[in-house]
């Protein structure tokens, strides 16, 4: 019987279409095999999924879920409760990994309570080899390891699960990782966590090498969707009442690349603006290698692509930057902030930075503080420098003293703090246009909303402002946040 099934479904494929038939017929047996193990138990079945890591991790995991709700699953927010729980992994810096091998190694008694409970891990840690050794030989317990290139099949991969005869010990995970991929597979079941705003994935994979990134090697070369399959997702989107949408990739600034179309992001853009009931666009992540005059054109002619860029700078040595493989010197990226100052006044500009990258001195410190007075940055993702294998900047000479880092570290955080500050109190005062988001977690007699320019702000209100855009005074800055009242 099991091999009957599985073998429906493990034909080879040569399409996305033939793909996208065999995660149908995967998810009607699945939604089979669970209904079965419902009606044994008398109740349905939970799941859990939890999420490390970046937007595109979020974005996989609402397609997860959207999988495991098709199949007959029903939410749980405790996890170690839930019948089916999966970790979608980040891997970017070294204490992401140890994080996440911490979780795991706390989920073994749990598993041992309850043995009917099933494991799963994906995302970008499952990629390295090195990690998925570990998960197999020192968590025997995970029942399923799969990659970040074939998320959508993963109906087809739990009936392997359930299917599978042996189901203890060493050797019993269903594991199916691929090195990469040039298949884009559409129309998977997503479940979204908000109903009024989402994700869209333009485009997977990364071409950079940024020389420190691990995100090419587990996200595989860069493809981008087409403009139809993508304005098709937002208009169905908005049809079910989403305002704002996220559009996701690694470089979204060189989208169109590869399409048989000739597509430049700030075109899709545009598109994107045409489709009603979306109020709002946001879009992440910009390099500023690839930036364009057109979509600076485009943004300050929108009115509704949000007031915020995130563009990350990495470091402003232009010595380091050119060992990053970034493409860009310092001059060249302070010129390209301030132009998108000067043509879009009230824009927000947010980045990463990445302190103690080998060879780094005080005189490349001091170059990186000179670019955040220049450009005053609006918000900033400090990173230190985490010597991941993989990448080439581990094994770089001249890595630098936790003790120097430690140091250089706090002095680039407090300069981003007080420049963050200064910036957020501009506007206090105004009033401002806010989509509301979520029932403030202390204070539940607060909404919290975010303004175009992506700042928060906190203000007397109730559940029946979730998910409407409302004008708001921001009466207080807080530093990096407001408060503020309905008006
Ligand atoms: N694609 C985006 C871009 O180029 O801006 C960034 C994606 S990456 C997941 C997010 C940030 O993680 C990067 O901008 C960088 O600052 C940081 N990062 C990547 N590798 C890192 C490392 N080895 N150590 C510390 N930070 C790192
Ligand atoms: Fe990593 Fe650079 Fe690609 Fe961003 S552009 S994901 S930092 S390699």
């Amino acid at each position: 019987m099991n091999n009957t099934i599985t073998n429906v479904i493990n034909e080879e494929v040569h399409s996305s279409e033939e793909e996208l038939e065999r995660v149908r017929k995967s998810l009607e047996i699945a939604k089979g095999l669970i209904a079965e193990r419902s009606k044994d138990a008398g109740r349905k079945l939970t799941y859990h999924v939890t999420t490390f890591g970046c937007q595109m991790n979020a974005r996989d995991s609402e397609k997860l879920s959207g999988i495991l709700e098709e199949c007959g699953f029903v939410r749980e927010e405790d996890e170690l409760s839930a019948d089916f729980v999966i970790y979608n992994t980040c891997t970017v810096r070294d204490n992401a990994n140890q994080k996440f091998f911490g979780h795991l190694g706390s989920l073994g008694p749990v598993k041992k309570k309850n043995p009917e409970m099933i494991v799963g891990v994906c995302g970008c840690l499952s990629q390295e080899k090195s990690a998925r050794a570990k998960i197999l030989e020192s968590y025997p317990f995970v029942d399923l390891v799969f990659g970040t290139h074939n998320v959508f099949d993963f109906a087809r991969l739990l009936v392997m699960v359930l299917t599978r005869e042996n189901t203890k010990g060493r050797g019993s995970t269903v594991t199916e990782v691929w090195d990469d991929t040039d298949m884009i597979v559409e129309d998977i079941p997503v479940r979204r966590n908000y109903k009024f705003k989402s994700g869209v994935n333009i485009m997977f994979g990364c071409n950079n090498f940024c020389s420190y990134c691990i995100v090419p090697y587990v996200r595989g070369r860069e493809r981008s969707r087409t403009k139809d399959d993508i304005i098709d997702e937002i208009r169905k989107l908005a049809a079910d009442g989403v305002k704002e949408v996220m559009l996701l990739g690694q470089n979204v600034n060189s989208y169109g690349r590869g399409l048989d179309e000739e597509i430049s992001f700030a075109k899709l853009l545009t598109e994107v603006g045409k489709v009603d009931g979306i109020e709002r666009i946001r879009f992440m992540t910009s390099h500023p290698k690839d930036l364009s005059d057109e979509l600076i054109d485009v943004m300050a002619s929108s009115e509704k692509i949000c007031r915020h860029i995130h563009l990350p700078l990495q470091s402003g040595s232009s010595r380091l930057l050119a060992s990053m493989n970034r493409h860009y010197t310092k001059e060249q990226y302070i010129a390209l902030a301030l132009k998108i100052r000067e043509r879009i006044p009230d824009i927000s500009i947010t980045t990463d930075i990445i302190i103690g990258y080998p060879g780094e001195t005080d005189s490349d410190i001091d170059d990186t503080i000179d670019v955040i007075e220049k450009v005053e940055f609006d918000g900033a993702f400090t990173f230190i420098y985490s010597k991941r294998t993989g990448p080439p900047a581990a094994s770089m000479p001249d890595q630098v003293p936790d003790d120097v880092v430690k140091k250089n570290f706090d002095r680039v955080l407090k300069k981003v703090q007080d420049m963050s500050t200064k910036r957020a109190a501009l506007i206090e005062g105004q009033i401002r246009d806010v989509l509301v988001e979520d029932i403030n977690r202390q204070d539940p007699s607060l909404v919290t909303g975010r303004l175009s320019n992506n700042l928060n702000v906190h203000f007397p209100g109730d559940s029946s402002l979730v998910g409407q855009i409302v004008d708001v005074k921001l009466t207080e800055c807080k530093g990096f946040y407001y408060i503020g009242e309905k008006v």
